[in-house]
């Protein structure tokens, strides 16, 4: 599992949380506990949005809706630092 830090632009290697959580990247279950990969919360699949920041491969993992809103939050940042 990889994060993508939006601050120095640097991918990094990522524990979750969790240490035991579950992280699925596809899960055809919708109402399957997992984990959100950012602060561990247990959330359902259908809940979770697919990471910007944290991934394995391609792939990004899920997160619950309190992280995804952190996520855009600093996207919104570095898009304004980028513009200068
Ligand atoms: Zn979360």
């Amino acid at each position: 599992m990889y994060k993508y830090n939006q601050t120095t632009c640097k991918e990094e290697p990522y524990t979750p949380p969790v240490e035991d959580g579950y992280y699925p990247i596809y899960c055809d279950n919708m109402d399957k506990k997992i984990n959100c990969a950012q602060c561990g919360k247990e959330i359902t699949f259908g809940d979770g949005y697919t990471s910007r920041e944290i991934y394995s491969g391609p792939w990004g993992h899920m997160v619950c809706v309190d992280c995804m809103e952190k996520e855009m939050e600093r996207e919104r940042e570095y898009e304004k630092r980028s513009d200068i």
